[in-house]
């Protein structure tokens, strides 16, 4: 009996242990399916996805993605290729997913002898805020092929680029579950990035949506490798975040805590930094608008603007959890009740 009734019990406790674990699942999903629905579209930040999309956008055939050139070109067909497939459209006022900057805009800031180009804009519209924007952005171009060389700019900007793309999938996975975002999230790949920031300050002088109405820009430039001083370290520069909200750096804290816990980085997170970071990419044509910015970095590495880099170089695993941390962030200020407040200058 006694061999018999302690395998009973310990069964007993086991059923009665898995039980209330799925009550709990129950229950949680009862008080907050919003949490759940976060979960499920978390999910689709895939490694795979990641990675088949950077192979693409930083491969040869695409000649570096100098400004306005047939390479730049094509990646910016492959990118509204996978917007397609998704279901994802472009801003209706736009009528199709480019922004054209003209040669003659770039010229006049500076940009001489640039063809040209184009932004590419995908947009999800949100459910009860529609008029509120939330932008993500990354620069799609590169500085091109030199001397037969092709600088394939995996890192920049070709890990920002695919995390913009990954991120909308995930907001549109949601979306398909019932769980789209409250307000709207502007997915945004801008040009002529490495000649002067120029698709960003056309984007703030020509914008599609009231610059009012823009609550945030989450900015992403490089986020595939790590630096020397951060070797090896799950680690991310977060980079503008408290300089005109109160509430963003927080908010991005609290995200970071939510999942992946990454090391927050907030050495350049000084606009009067030598290396000038606040100022170098193109949140900075959202901040100086007095727009919330946030700029994600992985910092300078050995690579940067060399031809060497390549995707095989990326490391895959850190860039999916900085794209994690972006997506939660994301997540939050789409949903919050409220949008948050500038209350700083
Ligand atoms: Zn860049």
């Amino acid at each position: 009996m006694k061999k018999i009734f302690i395998p009973l019990l310990a069964i007993s406790l086991l059923l009665s242990c898995v039980t209330t674990q799925v009550n709990n699942e129950v229950n949680k999903e009862k008080q907050n399916p919003k949490e759940i629905g976060f979960l499920s579209a978390f999910k689709e930040i895939k490694l795979e996805d990641l990675k088949q999309n950077l192979t693409v956008i930083a491969s040869d055939e695409m000649e570096g993605r100098d400004t306005g050139s047939r390479g730049q070109k094509k990646a910016g067909e492959y990118m509204i290729r996978f917007y397609k497939n998704l279901g994802i459209s472009f801003p209706k006022s736009l009528g199709s997913y480019y922004q054209k900057v003209p040669a003659s805009y770039m010229q006049q800031k500076g940009g001489s002898n640039l063809p040209d180009s184009e932004n590419i804009l995908a947009f999800i519209e949100g459910s009860e805020k529609p008029e509120e924007i939330i932008v993500i952005s990354a620069h799609y171009d590169h500085v091109g092929t030199q001397n037969n060389v092709v600088y394939n700019g995996a890192d920049d900007d070709g890990s920002g680029t695919v995390a913009v793309m990954q991120i909308a999938k995930a907001f549109q996975t949601a979306k398909k579950a019932g769980n789209g975002p409250k307000r709207s999230i502007l997915f945004l790949h801008v040009t002529g990035e490495e000649h002067g920031l120029f698709g960003s300050e056309y984007y703030s002088d020509h914008p599609v949506f009231p610059l009012g109405n823009t609550v945030a820009d989450l900015n992403i430039d490089m986020i595939g490798r790590d630096d020397p001083e951060n070797r090896g370290k799950n680690y991310v520069y977060v980079i503008g975040s408290e300089m005109l909200s109160s509430q963003l750096k927080t908010i991005i804290e609290e995200a970071n805590i939510k999942i992946n816990n990454l090391e927050l980085n907030y050495k350049y997170d000084d606009p009067n930094d030598p290396e000038k970071l606040y100022y170098r990419s193109d949140h900075y044509n959202f901040a100086k608008h007095n727009i919330p910015v946030a700029f994600f970095f992985d910092g300078i590495h050995e690579d940067y603007h060399e031809p060497t880099d390549d995707v095989e170089k990326i490391d895959f695993p850190l860039l999916q959890k900085r794209t994690q941390l972006i997506f939660a962030t994301a997540w939050e200020l789409a949903n919050r009740k409220e949008r948050i407040v500038v209350d700083k200058k």
